[in-house]
């Protein structure tokens, strides 16, 4: 009888299981039998208790969702973010009030990031109102001595101003998670020749979506973050630096990931004489172009959206232009350079 039973018993587990539960049945017989059945089931096949997929971050329901205008102001930058919680940034002031006036309106700033001491970050600035909740900013830590690097510290320390020193979360709703990301607080402190280098990144994830906006970080900023290991991933990028050719490197891109990426830039104005930037450039357009074609630029495509509820996202723009026109920009210091690189020629 006994031996019947212990036959049945083995037969039952063969059938199940397989001849490898053998060597388990004088210990720890189940586990055994079910690790043994994970190691040869079918892929799909998923226990009831397998471990989730973790999920970004969870989303509170009374969120609603996230905007973000990069807006056209010329070769400058300023982003215009509505947050799900309802509450307003304004990342950099572009470079003139009256531009910067008639893109916000009225709207009542509660975070303006100035994200470094260049004139076409902070030059708008006065459209700002006086109730502006708080200004961020590397608290001039170059030592610009320019007449609007001046006033414009003045008007910050004027208000409630929050000198941003090393990495520090925003905590603005319950909805995101924002960080300030900067490549000053490393060793190395401020760099006094470059302020493109003092530049403050901010970095905005709501569920699944995420935008990293990139200042005007150049090669030395970027390379101090990669070897930092700072998480930088994005489904957004703002591109550093208006497009140019000491911005995006293909480590730096790298390590964001974006599948979605925009310049704010004025290719035009960028190469008149009292500029001769030359941006955006065809090597770091190529570069972009290498991970993805979903590229738009303010100057010509105007203003442009993103919307998410942290689940999906909607992109829009004011105009239409073609892959060619986007991805063309200039392949050295001239004028008579400009063209399209040459995967989009032809
Ligand atoms: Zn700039």
């Amino acid at each position: 009888m006994r031996k019947s039973s212990l036959a049945i018993a083995l037969a039952l587990l063969l059938l199940l299981g397989g001849g490898a539960l053998f060597v388990n049945l004088a210990g720890d017989a189940l586990t055994g039998y079910w690790s043994f059945v994970n190691s040869v089931r079918p892929h799909g096949w998923a226990p009831a208790a397998a471990t989730p997929t973790p999920t970004p971050t969870a989303i509170p329901k009374s969120c609603g969702s996230l905007n973000v205008r990069v807006l056209n102001v010329g070769q400058a930058d300023a982003i215009f973010i509505r947050t799900p919680g309802g509450k307003t940034i304004l990342l950099d002031a572009g470079d003139s009030k009256r531009e910067l006036s008639a893109l916000i309106g009225s709207a009542r700033i509660d975070y303006f990031i100035a994200t470094h001491y260049h004139q076409d970050h902070i030059g708008g600035y006065e459209a700002l109102h006086s109730d502006v909740g708080a200004i961020y900013d590397n608290g001039n830590c170059g030592g610009s001595t320019s007449k609007i690097a001046q006033d414009f510290l003045a008007f910050a320390k004027a208000g409630n101003h929050v000198v941003v020193a090393q990495d520090m979360p925003l905590k603005i709703d319950d909805c995101i998670n924002a960080k300030l990301i900067v490549a000053y607080d490393r060793p190395q402190g401020c760099w006094k020749d470059d302020e493109n280098q003092n530049s403050i990144l901010l970095r905005i994830t709501y569920g699944k979506q995420s935008f990293l906006f990139a200042a005007d970080c150049g090669t030395e900023c970027e390379n101090t973050l990669i070897q930092q290991a700072t998480p930088l991933s994005a489904t957004v990028l703002k591109v550093g630096h208006h497009g140019s050719a000491t911005s995006s490197s293909a480590e730096f891109l790298r390590a964001i990931g974006a599948s979605y990426y925009v310049i704010s830039v004025n290719a035009t104005e960028s190469a008149q004489p009292n500029k001769k930037y030359f941006h955006p450039r065809q090597a770091t357009l190529s570069r972009i172009y290498a991970r993805s074609q979903n590229l738009a630029r303010t100057d010509l495509n105007g203003n442009v959206h993103y919307i998410t509820d942290g689940n999906t996202l909607t992109t829009a723009s004011d105009k239409k232009a073609t892959q060619r026109e986007e991805f063309s920009g200039f392949a050295s210091a001239s004028a008579d350079t400009y063209g399209p690189i040459p995967e989009v020629a032809g």
